[in-house]
């Protein structure tokens, strides 16, 4: 068994940037916390969840995948090639974070090989962190995971009383970052502090889905989503939403192509050339998000596109509550 202090897990970010590596945690940006590229093992702020997901990591809000320029005698591409992303650690990230990461590779390794998001999955270490600071928000464990799931994580750490982590090699990734770094752990083990527990008791996911099978069109989705204000805030915030967008910026002479984050919530998603739209009312964009993660995702690969963060709840500017759709769908 191996633990790190809090000071040589601080080191171990310094050790990294130092070797070139890309590291990305939770750091104190003005009033919130937010998984962003650190300069510094000082900056590493474990106590919060942060506001947004590490999904960020694999899928940036906004990325150029290919940039153009006219010149004399061909068009001059630029940025195609996924192979200048960087080597990257996520390090201090919270399970229902991390349990997102491999759900979205089914999606981006499916019909369509995503080779930025991809490569940025190849070029990743995460290491994970066991959840000892949840809210009334949080319901990993109606999702079937835990405050301590290490799915997706290639290094896993759990807090001890005293302030180290035990840390536990989860794959052969996460056993090389631990032999590259050995000097910075120590053999031993600790008493671990109390986990996050979350308020939402366990969900029949599998009699959701049914009624959700047998559902899309029921009065629950006007009683829901006549007020969803289309904002978008729950899918930016989630983990496991993953929707983008292309567009080509620029003119003849030059610009660039770039993928950014898209909602299903929003009003024009579904916009058609023609000018009609399959989705025209809010209650039917809200049922498209609720079927595609507890339905649609799950035919398809056999995993769901929640694991009960809880952000979209914190986030909802008219309340509503996924955890409490759930609920109601479940007592159904
Ligand atoms: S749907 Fe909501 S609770 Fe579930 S993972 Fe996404 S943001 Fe978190
Ligand atoms: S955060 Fe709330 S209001 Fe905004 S799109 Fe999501 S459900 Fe609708």
């Amino acid at each position: 068994m191996k633990t790190i202090t809090e000071q040589n897990l601080r080191a171990l970010v310094d050790a990294l940037i130092s070797d070139g590596k890309r590291v990305v945690g939770p750091r104190v940006a003005g009033t919130m916390t937010l998984y962003e590229p650190l300069t510094g093992g000082a900056e590493l702020a474990l106590g919060e969840l942060p506001r947004r997901s590490a999904k960020e990591t694999f899928l940036p809000l906004c990325e150029t995948i290919l940039t153009y320029e006219q010149g004399k005698e061909a068009v001059h591409l630029g940025d195609v090639d996924p192979v200048r992303l960087p080597e990257t650690v996520l390090i201090g990230a919270r399970p229902c974070d991390v349990a997102a990461a491999p759900v979205l590779d089914a999606v981006f390794s499916w019909d369509y090989r995503d080779e930025f998001f991809l490569e940025r999955r190849r070029k990743t270490t995460i290491i994970g962190l066991a959840c000892t600071g949840g809210d009334d928000a949080c319901f990993c464990t109606a999702m079937g995971l835990s405050p301590a799931d290490s799915t997706g994580s290639d290094l896993f750490l759990t807090p001890l009383k005293g302030g180290s982590f035990r840390c536990d090699a989860i794959t052969d990734k996460g056993t090389a970052l631990l032999a590259a770094h050995a000097g910075l752990f120590a053999d031993g083990t600790g008493e671990p502090l109390p986990l996050a527990e979350p308020a939402l008791g366990a969900l029949d996911l599998e009699k959701i889905r049914a009624w959700l099978d047998g559902h899309f069109e029921d009065p629950l989705w006007e009683e829901i989503a006549a007020r969803c204000a289309g904002c978008g805030a729950c899918a930016f915030l989630c983990p496991a939403c993953h929707c983008f967008d292309i567009v080509d910026e620029g003119g003849t002479a030059k610009g660039a192509r770039r993928k950014s984050w898209d909602a299903c919530g929003f009003g024009k998603f579904t916009n058609h050339a023609s000018g009609h739209n399959p989705r025209d009312v809010q209650p039917q964009r809200y049922r498209n998000r609720i079927m595609h993660k507890f339905k649609y995702y799950v035919d398809k690969f056999d995993q769901r596109l929640c694991t009960g963060c809880g952000r979209c709840i914190r986030a909802c500017p008219v309340g509503i509550d996924i955890a409490a759709v759930l609920e109601e769908i479940n007592d159904k």
